[in-house]
């Protein structure tokens, strides 16, 4: 396994590595878990050599949010990724990436959708992620890139990036991993107190609730928001948003739509855990 922290040395190994293979990107920011790994797993059954970058993106931090403590764990991941079997880490430092002014750095946006529902609280969250996977897909410039269904709008904003901006590369969604409990896998869950990681399954269990509803044919969607929404209040949540949207484009969804996807996002204490379920 190459690792490499500069771009030149990046590029140098996959011009080096890559002749005649097919090449698939995972972008991370580290503190790896088996929700990683799976996408792991996922890319190696896409293509031939995978690369895996682990970076703590400065650019998608608000002032207020968690970008000092995000836990940083390079030796640990580094040896997770061996054991993988992945071929080339990238781990640039910020200077590396954003040699110039963070401030005046050319921005990419996705009007509507990445000021809307996670967007709402986190302004500069996606434009911010659109700027860094814009920048290691030209760096990389892999064949495939793969991303987690769990931040689905994240997802869907980079099909859109992919497709508006002509970048030469397929997007793999891979499905989420939890744990025993229901509980999707992220490096925030770490953040729990004891007590509240006992009642962070509650997330997950009120998608599956809401679900049955829609399962059994209840299309109101506004009272199905608002009902998920008080169960998870009073669970000791305080909740951001459960949005049911059309899976597709997740835009607001209409009765004869068919495929849907019902996202939340909540905090427990100071962390704020998102899921979602499709239907
Ligand atoms: P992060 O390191 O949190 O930025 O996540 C890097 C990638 O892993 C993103 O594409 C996430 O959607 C994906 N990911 C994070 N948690 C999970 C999970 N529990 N299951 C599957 N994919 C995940």
């Amino acid at each position: 396994m190459k690792i490499a922290d500069t771009i030149r040395d990046l590029r140098r190994e996959v011009a080096h590595k890559s002749l005649n293979r097919s090449l698939v990107l995972v972008p991370t920011m580290g503190n790896l878990h088996e929700g990683h790994i799976s996408l792991i797993k996922t890319a190696q059954q896409q293509g031939d050599l995978t690369c895996v970058s682990l970076f703590v993106n400065p650019l998608q931090f608000g002032p207020t949010e968690d970008f000092d403590k995000y836990p940083r764990t390079l030796e640990q991941d580094l040896e997770k990724l061996s054991n993988a079997g992945v071929d080339i880490v990238f781990t640039p430092t910020i200077e590396e990436l954003y040699p110039t002014s963070r401030e005046t750095f050319t921005k990419v946006d996705y009007p509507i959708l990445s000021s809307d529902l996670c967007g709402i609280t986190r302004k500069q969250f996606f434009s911010g992620i659109m700027v860094v996977i814009s920048k290691l897909f030209n760096i990389v410039q892999p064949n495939f890139a793969v991303f987690g269904e769990k931040d689905y709008q994240q997802l869907t904003i980079i099909k859109n990036l992919v497709q508006d901006l002509n970048f030469p590369i397929t997007i793999i969604s891979s499905p989420t991993i939890r744990e025993q409990d229901g509980l999707a896998m992220s490096s925030r869950n770490g953040y729990l107190t004891a007590m509240e990681r006992k009642m962070a399954p509650l997330l997950y269990q009120t998608l599956c609730k809401t679900k049955e509803h829609m399962n059994k044919g209840n299309r109101d969607f506004g009272a199905l928001e608002m009902s998920a929404c008080e169960s998870l209040n009073q669970g000791g949540f305080r909740t951001d948003y459960v949005a049911i949207r059309r899976k597709q484009d997740l835009a607001l969804p209409t009765v004869e739509d068919d495929a849907f996807i019902i996202l939340t996002a909540a905090y427990l204490g100071k962390t704020r855990l998102i899921d979602n379920i499709f239907v």
